[in-house]
């Protein structure tokens, strides 16, 4: 018949990101009743494994909704057994065809249409997309490849991906993930903005003084550095996942919510942005630390980790878009590991009320008395304004109440993880969420200057204890822009 079916295969089904999170993630999206009726799901890797013991590997990783217990495991038993092993190497069209006679009889004469994901190291990416086009694309259907970061390593390595992607693929079978895109309050920062009056006609240098984009960790690389070593914190996180918020936060009105009109807004942003001076760029590395009796390890300390590395596992920056909505507003990024606390997050900090009358009220600290608005895309989900409210009582006196809007108060239902919104959007084409060939080129255009200019001149990191709030040098050069980090009233009235 003309009914259609989807295949799934997950290419190094063998590895950590494929068992901590695909699989999860399409039990879960199976579990909610959204991926089709007839679909499959294929584990690929050199690994030997039956089917049987992928089932029992990916078993052990799959939760149940903490809201939803009901049918639970019968619902797993059913996802488990839709899912099935094939043994092969990255780089044999051979195994590849074998792989497609087995989809085949799968798909039972359906139309078939094919996502391939590529949850392996890059150096493979174009050997498997080859070998997936040519001897294991749909015949009838689409063929879709999801392919997660890195993306190269500066812009011409990451042109050459582009370019050996493209020998085998058009764009729009080519899925970028950028997870932090697929997170609920990202995808939520469109909506707070386009839908609610109050918040666009504020939203330009006009009104806000500078917005601060920020990730941390509260872990170093704990034995897994090897990989992190050659691309450093500034690759890992600043150039995609804080960079895509930028842009997606400093976008102009798209003409609609398609990916195409989107992605047209994000990357006017980008191709706006001023160059990413040194001057402006803060990098640290996380060193030793002992505390309350326990000793905690330096970065170099790490096995997988050369002893003279100057990787940053820190960073911070000043950014500036030439543009009118937002010339001269410093947007400052900060990521780093091994830091004090675990948390991303979106700070705007708005202008002062200008005539402020109620000036004396804030004494000389007048700086704490602008309004700030706070989106926690992790952990604890929440959306907040500050504001200066009067005291209740006889006496004029002026403190800062946060309006809040506390995801886990607010909703019962758990948020979904990232990886079930883009999965299932790459399944229904849906592309806003996936970064496009040109973002990513400029997103690289942007820091590649800087990267190399730190490499060449062998830039020393600032070394920062391990749990510690990271270097000093963030400070000063927020200090720079006359910025503050974080919490502007937090020593006053702490949470
Ligand atoms: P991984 O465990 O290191 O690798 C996945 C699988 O690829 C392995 O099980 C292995 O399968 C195969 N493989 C590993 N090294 C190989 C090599 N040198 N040559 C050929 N095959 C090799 O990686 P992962 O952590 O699952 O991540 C997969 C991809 O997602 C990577 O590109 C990574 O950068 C990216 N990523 C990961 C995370 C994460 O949280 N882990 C987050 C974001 C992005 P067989 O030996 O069985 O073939």
């Amino acid at each position: 018949g003309n009914e259609s079916t989807v295949s799934i295969t997950v290419v190094g089904a063998s590895g950590d990101l494929a068992k901590k999170k695909i699989f999860p993630a399409l039990f879960a999206l199976y579990y909610e009743g959204c991926l089709p009726k007839h679909f499959t799901v294929f584990g690929y890797a050199r690994s030997k494994m039956t089917d049987a013991e992928l089932r029992n590997m990916v078993s052990k990783t799959l939760t149940c909704r903490i809201d939803k217990r009901e049918n639970c495991s019968d619902k797993m038993d059913e996802f488990l057994k839709r899912c099935f092993y094939h043994s092969g190497q990255y780089d044999s069209e051979e195994n590849f065809t074998e792989l497609d006679k087995k989809l085949r009889e799968h798909e039972a004469g359906r139309i078939s249409n094919r996502l391939f994901y590529l949850s392996i190291p890059p150096n493979i990416f174009i050997d498997v997309v080859k070998c997936a086009s040519t001897s294991a694309s749909s015949a009838n259907g689409w063929t879709r490849v999801i392919v997660e970061k890195p993306f190269g390593r500066d812009s011409e390595s990451s042109a050459a991906l582009t370019r050996g992607l493209k020998q085998y693929l058009v764009e729009d079978q080519i899925f970028r993930i950028d997870h932090y895109l697929g997170k609920e309050l990202v995808e939520n920062l469109s909506v707070l903005r386009f839908s609610n009056l109050v918040f666009e006609p504020l939203w330009s240098r006009q009104y806000i003084r500078n917005v601060q984009l920020i990730f941390s960790e509260d872990f170093g690389t704990e034995g897994r550095g090897g990989y992190f070593d050659s691309y450093g914190i500034i690759r890992d996180i600043m150039q995609n996942h804080l960079l895509q918020i930028l842009a997606l936060f400093a976008m102009e009105t798209p003409v609609s919510l398609d990916a195409e009109d989107i992605r047209n807004e994000k990357v006017k942003v980008l191709r706006s942005m001023k160059p990413l001076l040194l001057e402006n760029v803060v990098v640290g590395q996380y060193k030793s630390h002992t505390k309350g009796g326990i000793t905690y390890p330096a970065y170099i300390d790490d096995k997988t980790v050369p002893k003279d590395s100057l990787t940053p596992t820190f960073a911070a920056a000043a950014l500036f878009i030439d543009n009118a909505r937002w010339d001269g507003v410093p947007f400052l990024m900060k990521a780093g590991k091994a830091l004090h606390t675990k948390r991303a997050e979106i700070r705007v900090q708005f202008r002062h009320v200008p005539g402020n009358l109620y000036k004396r009220s804030f004494g000389t600290d007048i700086d704490r008395a602008t309004n700030e608005l706070v989106i926690r895309v992790q952990p604890d989900e929440a959306i907040y304004l500050k504001i200066n409210n009067k005291v209740p009582g006889l006496g004029m006196r002026l403190d800062r109440s946060k309006l809040n809007l506390h995801y886990a108060a607010r909703y019962s239902k758990e948020i979904p993880d990232a990886y079930e919104r883009l999965l299932l959007d790459a399944i229904e084409g849906e592309r806003r969420l996936f970064i496009r060939s040109d973002e990513l080129d400029a997103a690289w255009e942007l820091f590649t200057p800087l990267l190399k200019e730190l490499e060449e001149k062998k830039i020393a990191p600032e070394l920062y204890p391990y749990g510690s709030r990271g270097p000093v040098g963030a400070h000063y050069l927020a200090a720079k822009y006359n910025v503050r980090w974080g919490d502007l009233s937090a020593e006053h009235y702490p949470d």
